[in-house]
């Protein structure tokens, strides 16, 4: 009977190259039976650390020669890597967590192994980026990923006033220590936008806050939480908002701050001039 086509080979029939090979974020089931198939068929697999790849592998009952392959060791390891593939070799490339090159080496590799017409296959699965991205209720038909904002506030400001034009839902990682300073830096930046602080996601600690920046600023599960994080910030509007929404705007904020706060932050939001959103804010409040 033919095979199908769509169905992995088994391990010993594998084509030659370079397999990248994404593995889970959080909860170790998160692995395709493909990659199973290709980590426990490829000759050798390279990744970040070996202690949580050799983690990784004894949950699976996979036993494989790993190699380290991380920023230090990468442009050393580099060439003999490409000899192997030269020479016919099957070689998995994993990072700690997700997708290898999302954030995490990889990249030159690839260029690499492609100039020198060595085959490279990708081993898709899960990614932190589309997990927060589908959880956040955020739009979804148009995202950009930033990965992680600079770690100091001028570099993260400058960077979110170069974004904030973009139309599209905008997705960063962050570590714990800095999250606060990340969504204060993005409250002033990109005002009361809609956004998400998606943590620890497929964890036992899993937890995802909505609302908008400023409330996120506020909250103080936002103070320096332990875990991994995925922010991902609403687009602006590009159409001039409706005369409720901007009401309704201004009426969530006047409920959490000052009059002229909640003015600059739903006129950056919205695109829309401070001097007016002041005063209609006062309308609203009957003075
Ligand atoms: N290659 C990985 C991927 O495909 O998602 C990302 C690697 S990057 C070095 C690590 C960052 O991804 C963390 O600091 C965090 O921002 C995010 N991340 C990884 N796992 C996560 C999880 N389970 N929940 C939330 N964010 C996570």
């Amino acid at each position: 009977m033919a095979r199908d086509p769509t169905v992995s080979p088994p391990p010993n029939v594998l084509a030659p190259g370079l397999y990248l090979v994404a593995t889970p974020i959080g909860n170790l089931r998160d692995i395709t039976l493909r990659a199973l198939d290709i980590l426990g068929g490829a000759d050798i697999v390279l990744c970040e650390d070996t202690r949580v790849g050799g983690k990784l592998m004894a949950a699976h009952g996979l036993k494989v020669k790993l190699e380290r392959y991380d920023e230090h060791a990468a442009e050393r390891a580099r060439p003999k890597i490409l000899g192997r593939l030269a020479g016919g070799e099957k070689v998995a490339l994993i990072s700690d967590a997700g997708t290898p090159l999302i954030s995490d080496p990889g990249y030159r590799l690839v260029r690499a192994a492609v100039a020198q017409g060595s085959s490279v296959f990708p081993v898709p699965g899960a990614s932190a980026l589309l997990a927060g991205l589908t959880v956040a209720g955020l739009p979804t038909d148009r995202f950009l990923f930033v990965g992680f904002p600079p770690p100091k506030s001028v570099g993260r400001r400058a960077l979110f006033a170069e974004l904030a034009p973009i139309r599209a839902t905008l997705i960063f990682y962050e570590g714990g220590s800095r999250l606060k300073d990340s969504l204060i830096d993005m409250a002033d930046v990109f005002g009361a936008r809609e956004a998400a602080v998606a943590r620890e996601l497929t964890k036992l600690h899993e937890t995802v806050i909505r609302g908008p920046l400023p409330v996120l600023a506020a909250d103080h599960r936002c103070d320096s939480p332990k875990g991994e994080i995925v922010i991902l910030v609403a687009p602006g509007i590009d159409r001039a908002a409706t005369a409720d929404e901007v009401d309704a705007a201004l009426v969530e904020a006047l409920a959490r701050g000052p009059t002229a706060t909640a003015a600059s932050e739903v006129a950056k939001a919205l695109g829309l001039s401070r001097r007016d959103l002041y005063a209609r804010a006062l309308a609203l409040r009957g003075e």
